[in-house]
C-alpha cells in the first residue's frame, strides 16, 4: 500500500498574529512526522495551485471573484469575523484545493492507494457562495465533484469527524443524491448552520458536549457504516478535523488519538470493500499543536494500514 502527503510550503504563508488557525499547525504535523520517521513511508507530493476553472466545478464566478478580490497586497482583509485573508492565502488557498485534486486524481490513476493532504486554510464551512469559519474555498467538495467528473466514480461518500459541522459541505450538496456526507459534531455549537439539517444522504451525528470515544464509536459503527454500506460509494473522502481531541480546547468534545486510528482503519476497511481502497483526506481543523501532530501521525498509521 502507498499513501501520499500532499503539501506545499506555501499554504504557511496564510496568517494572521494571534489567530488559532495558523501555520504553526501545518509544521507542527510535518515536523511531528519528520521526528518519527512516518515521513519514510509516505509519497510525498508537492501541491500545485487550482486554477478558477477548477474552483468553478463548485463554486460561482461571482464568489471566487470576491475572495480574489479581497485579498490583500499587505496586511490582511476580513470576510468574517473568523475568517481573514492575508497576502498569502489566496495562493495557500489555491494550493489547498489542488492537492486535493492532486490526491483525487493519484488515487483515480491508481499511482498510490490513498492520499492526505497537509494543507491550510481548511474548506468545510465554506459554503456554495460563502466563505467562513477560517475557510475559503471548500476543497473537499472541489475534489469530490472531481472525482465525479471521471467515469469510475459515480457514487461518493464523504465522512467528517471535526469537532464543528460541515455546513459548507452540506450545502453544497445537499441536493445530491450520489454524495453521502456522514458528519460527527459538537452540538450545540458552531457553525449554527445546518445543524439540524438531514435527508437521505446527510447524515449528522451530533455529539453532546463532554462525549467521547464510546459516544463517538456507537454513531460511526451504529449509523455511518449501515449508510456507507447501504450507499456503496465508489470513492470515500475525509474531512479530518482533529479539533474534537481531549487537549484540544476549541471544542469540549473528549476523542483521542487511538480514536482517530480506530476511525481511520474503519473507514479504510469499508473502502477496501466497496470503493478499490481509494481514500483522499484532507485536514480541516485541529488547534492544540501536540495533540493535532500526533492525531494527524495516528490517521496516517491507519490510512497506511
Ligand atoms: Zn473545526
Amino acid at each position: 500500500m502507498t499513501t501520499a502527503l500532499i503539501t506545499h510550503p506555501a499554504c504557511l504563508d496564510h496568517e494572521l498574529p494571534r489567530h488559532p488557525e495558523r501555520p504553526e499547525r501545518l509544521q507542527a504535523i510535518l515536523d511531528h512526522l519528520d521526528n518519527t520517521g512516518l515521513i519514510r513511508d509516505l509519497t510525498q507530493v508537492t501541491a500545485e495551485e487550482a486554477d478558477n476553472q477548477v474552483l468553478t466545478r463548485i463554486h460561482p464566478v461571482d464568489f471566487i471573484e470576491f475572495i480574489q478580490e479581497l485579498s490583500p497586497v499587505s496586511g490582511s482583509a476580513r470576510i468574517d469575523p473568523d475568517t481573514y485573508m492575508s497576502p498569502g492565502s489566496l495562493r495557500a488557498a489555491r494550493l489547498a484545493v489542488g492537492a486535493c485534486i492532486q490526491a483525487t486524481e493519484m488515487v483515480l490513476s491508481r499511482s498510490v492507494d490513498n492520499a492526505f493532504c497537509a494543507v491550510r486554510p481548511p474548506g468545510h464551512h465554506t459554503e456554495l457562495r460563502e466563505a467562513m469559519g477560517f475557510c475559503l474555498f471548500n476543497n473537499i467538495a472541489v475534489a469530490v465533484q472531481t472525482a465525479l467528473l471521471d467515469k469510475q466514480v459515480s457514487r461518493v461518500a464523504i465522512v467528517d469527524f471535526d469537532v464543528h459541522h460541515c455546513n459548507g459541505t452540506v450545502d453544497i450538496f445537499k441536493q445530491r443524491e450520489e454524495v453521502l456526507v456522514c458528519s460527527s459534531f459538537q452540538y450545540p455549537f458552531y457553525p449554527n448552520r445546518y445543524l439540524d439539517y438531514q435527508n437521505a444522504h446527510i447524515i449528522t451525528s451530533p455529539l453532546r458536549a463532554g462525549s467521547g470515544s464510546d459516544e463517538f464509536r456507537k454513531e460511526v459503527e451504529e449509523v455511518w457504516l449501515p449508510a456507507i454500506e447501504e450507499h456503496k460509494p465508489d470513492m470515500i473522502f475525509i474531512s479530518a478535523g482533529f479539533d474534537a481531541h481531549r487537549d484540544d480546547l476549541m471544542g469540549e468534545l473528549n476523542l483521542d488519538e487511538a480514536d482517530y486510528l480506530w476511525v481511520t482503519t474503519t473507514i479504510k476497511n469499508l473502502a477496501n470493500e466497496h470503493a478499490n481502497g481509494r481514500i483522499v483526506s484532507t485536514l480541516e481543523g485541529g488547534y492544540d499543536l501536540q495533540a493535532l501532530a500526533a492525531s494527524a501521525h495516528a490517521h496516517l498509521e491507519g490510512l497506511i494500514g
